[in-house]
């Protein structure tokens, strides 16, 4: 499976899929939805997100109300200041701290998107190209799986009443 870059995303050719930066599991919806819901993303707790992240503003967000830098992969485009760390600039121990006015690509963020759209290998390509952080790959699958089980639970229980 061949990745290639284009300057605003990453090209899997053999998933033939295009993975904007900024938000790895950025969707093709956001274009679409100009005020998005908060993501019901049973995080409970997991900040993997806003670890070494690009959150690009989009036209929706306004720049002045964030703390912002240069992108370094979209000329002209602006992202969310980092901490020296690299962790979001907003990141605090409790969280995100701007949570009720998360930029878009915040707000439409699921790590179980990711996982449910690339393979293993794939996502482990993108990690090494350092395009994705592959912990929120392996998140993603998590909850996926936990979903799974819960299903099953659930027809199972159907079964027996
Ligand atoms: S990796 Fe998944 S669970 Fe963790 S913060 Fe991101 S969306 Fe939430
Ligand atoms: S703005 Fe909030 S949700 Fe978005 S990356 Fe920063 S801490 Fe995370």
């Amino acid at each position: 499976m061949v990745c290639s870059c284009d300057g605003r995303g990453v090209v899997c050719e053999g998933l033939m899929m295009y993975i904007p930066f900024g938000r790895a599991f950025t969707s093709g919806t956001m274009a679409k939805t100009r005020k998005p819901a908060l993501r019901v993303v049973p995080c409970n707790g997991c900040t993997l997100c806003c670890q070494g992240d690009a959150v690009r503003l989009e036209p929706e967000d306004l720049a002045e109300d964030y703390l912002t830098e240069p992108h370094p992969y979209i000329a002209g485009a602006l992202m969310i200041a980092h901490k020296p760390n690299g962790e979001c600039i907003y990141l605090n121990e409790r969280g995100c701290s701007i949570h009720d006015r998360a930029p878009s690509l915040c707000r439409i963020a699921d790590c179980r998107s990711l996982a449910a759209r690339i393979d293993f290998e794939s996502a482990k390509k993108l990690h090494l190209l350092g395009r994705m952080d592959i912990r929120v790959w392996d998140q993603g699958h998590k909850l996926l799986a936990a979903m799974k089980t819960q299903g099953t639970g659930k027809k199972r229980s159907g079964k027996l009443q």
